[in-house]
C-alpha cells in the first residue's frame, strides 16, 4: 500500500518563526510523533539566512538589512547565506531514514539529495519548466541555478529542503548578502541573472502560487512513492514551538558563530573543496605548541550538525603536530561517523596543518597575523627554507590602470603603483620578474620557466584567485609562496571572468612592504634568484 505522507503548508512567516518550525518539526519526527511531512513555506518580511555555520558578519550586510526591514536569522542546516523573499517558496522533506523511497540511501548523501531533488525537479516539469539535478545539491535550468538545496539529520529523522525561486530580486540580493560587489551596476546584476533563474524568468508570468505547490507535491509523490494528506501542526508542535520560539528570535541563535575579533596567535587556512568553501582558523599557543581553540566555519554541509561542534571540542588543547592533528580528525570521523558533503578527512587534516604551519613564517620576519597573507602551492610553510624561488610574478591589475604597461612587460619604476618598488627590488637582487596577464598567460610562463631550470616563484595574488585555481597552481608541480592582495580584487568585485580574460578595470595594490620584507629574507638566506634565466 502507498504510504502517507503529511502535505504541511505552514504560510507566511517570519523568518525566526521558520526556523523555529524547522527545529521543531524534525524534533517530533524524531520523536515518532509525527508522521513523515513535505512542508511549504514562505518568509515576510525578506529573510536573509545564513548556513548553520557561518558568521552572520562575515556573510550580511547587517547595517542595509536592519535599516530596510529585512530579517537576518540562521538556518539549522549547512550550505551558505541565501536571501529568502516573498516570492520564494521553500520545500521542506521531513521523514524517518527508513521512510518510503528513502530508507535505502540512508547512509549515502549523494544519492539521497539526487532523490529527493529529483522530486523537485518532477514538479518543475509539470509547470512546463526543464529543470535538472546537478551535483551535488543544486536544481537548474539549462545550467542555471532555480533552487539550492541541503538538509541535516536528528536521532533517527532527517530534514532535507529547498528554495524555489518563483520571482527573484537580483538587486536586492545584492545588497543584502556580502557576496562582495561594491558598487551595483549593471554589468554585476547581469552576471548573478547568467547564473541563476526563477520560475517568472522561465515561464514568463508567475503561476499561481497553489499550481507551483501542487505540481511540487504531485512531483515528490511520483518520486517518492508516496501519497501526501493535508494536516496542520500536531499539538506537540504547537507546543514545542511557543517554548522554543524565543530562541530562534534571539541575538544568542541569530549571532552564535562570529569570529574572535583579536587576531593575535590566530592562523586561518582556507581552501574551496566540491563540498564549498571550508575556513579554519586556529588560536595557536606557539611557545606551548599546541591548538588552544579552533573554528571552522564555511558553506559545506555536515551531519550530523553538530559534528563542527564536537570536532572543535576534540582540537581544544591539541599538541599542533602532524600526527597528533590526523590522528585526533580520523579518530573523530571514524568514532562518530560524521560526514561532510564532497569533503574528506584528509582535505581537513591538510588545511588544519597548513594553518598550523603557517607559523613557521616567523623565521622570515613575518608575524602570525600576516603570515595568514601567505598561501603556499606544492610545499608546506615549515619548508620555507628548503625551497628556491628563482622568479617574481606580479598581477597586471596591479598597475595603473592608464600605465602604458599595465598590459604590457616591464615598468619604468615611475613611483605611481605599487609594483613599481618590486621591479625595483627585483632589478637590485637580479631577480626575473614578470607581469601575469591573464590565466592563461600565468599557466605558459610558469612553463617557460620551469624548461629553463627554474625551481619556484614568489607571487602575488589573491585569494579568491588561489582558491579557483588551486588544483591548477599545484598540477603545474611548480613551488610557489604566494602573497595575497591588499584590497577590492576582480573577484570581489564580481569580475573574475573579465580578469580570467585580462580585461579588468579596476585596480588592485600589493602588500608592498610585507613582500619586499620577504624577498630580502629569502635574498639574505640565500633562497631566492641567483639563477640565470634569461
Ligand atoms: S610604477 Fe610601473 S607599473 Fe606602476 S604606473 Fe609606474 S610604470 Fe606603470
Amino acid at each position: 500500500m502507498t504510504e502517507k505522507w503529511r502535505l504541511l503548508d505552514t504560510g507566511v512567516l517570519t523568518g525566526a518563526e521558520n526556523m523555529a518550525l524547522d527545529d521543531v518539526v524534525l524534533e517530533c519526527r524524531d520523536q515518532g510523533k509525527t508522521p513523515n511531512t513535505l512542508r511549504f513555506l514562505q518568509f515576510s518580511p525578506p529573510t536573509v539566512l545564513v548556513g548553520y555555520h557561518q558568521s552572520v558578519r562575515q556573510e550580511v550586510r547587517i547595517d542595509y538589512c536592519k535599516r530596510n526591514g529585512v530579517d537576518i536569522n540562521r538556518r539549522i542546516t549547512g550550505g551558505g547565506a541565501i536571501l529568502f523573499t516573498p516570492t520564494c517558496l521553500g520545500w521542506e522533506i521531513y521523514a524517518d531514514k527508513t521512510a518510503s523511497g528513502i530508507g535505502d540511501l540512508k547512509r549515502d548523501l549523494d544519492r539521497l539529495a539526487r532523490r529527493i531533488c529529483n522530486g523537485a525537479v518532477a514538479g518543475l516539469r509539470r509547470l512546463g519548466v526543464n529543470a535538472e539535478f546537478r551535483p551535488k545539491n543544486d536544481i537548474e535550468v539549462n545550467g542555471r541555478k532555480i533552487s539550492g538545496t541541503g538538509g541535516t539529520e536528528r536521532g533517527t529523522s532527517f530534514m532535507y529542503q529547498g528554495t524555489l525561486l518563483v520571482d527573484f530580486d537580483v538587486d536586492l540580493m545584492l545588497r543584502t548578502l556580502r557576496i562582495p560587489v561594491e558598487k551595483l551596476k549593471d554589468k554585476e546584476v547581469e552576471s548573478v541573472k547568467q547564473r541563476v533563474t526563477c520560475l517568472k524568468w522561465e515561464l514568463g508570468y508567475v503561476p499561481p502560487l497553489e499550481d507551483i505547490k501542487s505540481a511540487v507535491a504531485e512531483g515528490f509523490a511520483e518520486v517518492l512513492g508516496v501519497k501526501f494528506e493535508a494536516e496542520g501542526l500536531y499539538p506537540c508542535e504547537k507546543r514545542l514551538f511557543e517554548e522554543r520560539l524565543p530562541h530562534f528570535q534571539s541575538d544568542d541563535w541569530v549571532y552564535m558563530i562570529e569570529p574572535p575579533e583579536d587576531t593575535q596567535g590566530q592562523v586561518t587556512a582556507v581552501r574551496k573543496t566540491p563540498g564549498g568553501l571550508i575556513r579554519v582558523s586556529l588560536a595557536l599557543n606557539v611557545p606551548g605548541n599546541f591548538i588552544v581553540n579552533s573554528f571552522i566555519t564555511g558553506d559545506f554541509q555536515i551531519f550530523p550538525q553538530r559534528a563542527v561542534m564536537d570536532l572543535e571540542a576534540r582540537l581544544k588543547n591539541l599538541p599542533a603536530d602532524d600526527e597528533s592533528i590526523a590522528q585526533a580528525v580520523r579518530n573523530f570521523f571514524e568514532e562518530t561517523g560524521a560526514r561532510i558533503f564532497g569533503v574528506e578527512p584528509e582535505d581537513l587534516i591538510e588545511l588544519i596543518y597548513e594553518a598550523v604551519k603557517k607559523k613557521a613564517f616567523a623565521v622570515l620576519d613575518v608575524t602570525l597575523e600576516e603570515a595568514n597573507h601567505l598561501m603556499t602551492v606544492n610545499f608546506m610553510p615549515d619548508e620555507i627554507l628548503s625551497q628556491h624561488f628563482d622568479y617574481l610574478l606580479l598581477p597586471y591589475c596591479a598597475k595603473l590602470v592608464d600605465c602604458d604597461y599595465r598590459k604590457a612587460e616591464g615598468c619604468t619604476m615611475c613611483g605611481a603603483c605599487s609594483i613599481g618598488d618590486l621591479y625595483e627590488l627585483a632589478d637590485e637582487l637580479h631577480i626575473p620578474v614578470r607581469t601575469i596577464q591573464s590565466y592563461e598567460h600565468l599557466i605558459e610562463t610558469i612553463e617557460e620557466f620551469k624548461a629553463k631550470g627554474a625551481r619556484g616563484y614568489v607571487g602575488s595574488c589573491c585569494e579568491g584567485f588561489y582558491n579557483k585555481h588551486h588544483d591548477d597552481f599545484v598540477n603545474t608541480g611548480v613551488p610557489a609562496l604566494l602573497i595575497d592582495i591588499d584590497d577590492s580584487t576582480c573577484y570581489e568585485l564580481g569580475e573574475e571572468q573579465e580578469a580570467y580574460l585580462g580585461n579588468f578595470e579596476g585596480q588592485t595594490t600589493l602588500k608592498k612592504e610585507l613582500m619586499i620584507r620577504i624577498i630580502r629574507a629569502l635574498h639574505e638566506r640565500g633562497r631566492i634568484g641567483g639563477v640565470n634565466l634569461h
